[in-house]
């Protein structure tokens, strides 16, 4: 049994976006495809892990970002025995992604194609909806599916009971190799603070023994890790709701975050730009903008 990470190279970048490779010797399993941009590395990967492409039976993804599984529609049409697994409320956008598509395409403008390519539909009999609490039986061992909104609405964690392993998607945040900065992803439309630290509180209840993150890699001091993201999350709460109330624009929030957010990172001498193809100050503090006004306008004291 093996649990492998592959580097997408996304636009060329190491270290930008993870998908992670289960095999026992005779199926495997994908935990995050990435884009439909990366599928090229994707597909030497298999072959240098020796992986014909028959013997690829499960395709998770965490959420249906594009980042994470904007390639499924593409790859199943390359992998004949292939089923994919999905939160509830992730399903029915893979099946239609005209949805997702136009959600993206405010967000990435004419960007949309040279960073994910191709989005296409599901077939919907592929598809396999996976429930909170449910254990998948897979690559000879069992994940366990957690709920884990925050990030997003239709975002599962997946835990590998075998050797504890987590595959957070990017409900425990982004950080890089060899540091111990961990930045919150928070991007419009979907953030939630509140259901984000429920989400921690329980991630904090498992017997989690190493954290795999999408951006990027794996961790393993998994208490401190989770308590750094979820002191920065409500840190950078406070700071952006300070902002809006004072009328800030969003393109000074952004500044503003982008300031904020990297003093502390030269604090504590993080390469900040090797963040930002993760989780980009601009989405970050768009999130917040939208959390806030949204809670703001029904009166939150
Ligand atoms: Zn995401």
């Amino acid at each position: 049994m093996k649990t492998a990470l592959i580097d997408l190279n996304f636009m060329g970048y190491p270290l930008a976006i993870a998908s992670y490779l289960l095999t026992d010797g005779h199926e495997c399993a994908l935990i995050e495809v990435g884009p439909t941009t990366t599928l090229p590395t994707l597909w030497k990967a298999l072959q240098t892990h020796g992986i014909a492409p028959e013997q690829v039976r499960h395709l998770l993804v965490t959420h249906i970002h594009l980042d994470h599984a904007g390639a499924l529609g593409v790859l199943m049409e390359r992998l004949p025995h292939a089923v994919c697994y999905v939160h509830p409320v992730g399903a029915p956008h893979l099946i239609d992604p005209s949805r997702l598509i136009a959600s993206a395409s405010r967000l990435y403008g004419d960007m949309m194609d040279t960073l994910w390519g191709e989005v296409r539909p599901v077939p919907a009999e592929r598809v396999r909806v996976v429930q909170d609490g449910e254990r998948l039986t897979i690559a000879g061992r069992t994940l366990l599916a957690i709920d884990t909104p925050g990030h997003a609405r239709h975002h599962h964690a997946y835990l590998d009971e075998h050797d504890g392993t987590l595959f957070a998607g990017d409900i425990a945040g982004v950080r890089m190799p060899n540091t111990t900065y961990v930045r919150p992803p928070t991007p419009p439309p979907e953030l939630d603070v509140e259901a984000w630290q429920a989400s921690l509180a329980k991630l904090r209840a498992l017997p989690i023994q190493r954290l795999a993150l999408t951006h990027f890699g794996f961790f393993d001091d998994v208490a401190r890790h989770l308590d750094e993201l979820e002191a920065r999350l409500l840190d950078w709460a406070q700071f952006t709701r300070q902002k809006i109330e004072q009328g800030i624009s969003d393109s000074e929030l952004i500044e503003a975050l982008r300031q904020y957010g990297n003093r502390e990172m030269a604090e504590r001498g993080v390469d900040a730009s090797s963040y930002d193809l993760g989780a980009g100050y601009e989405l970050i503090a768009l999130g917040y903008a939208r959390y806030w006004r949204k809670k703001l306008a029904q009166g939150t004291p």
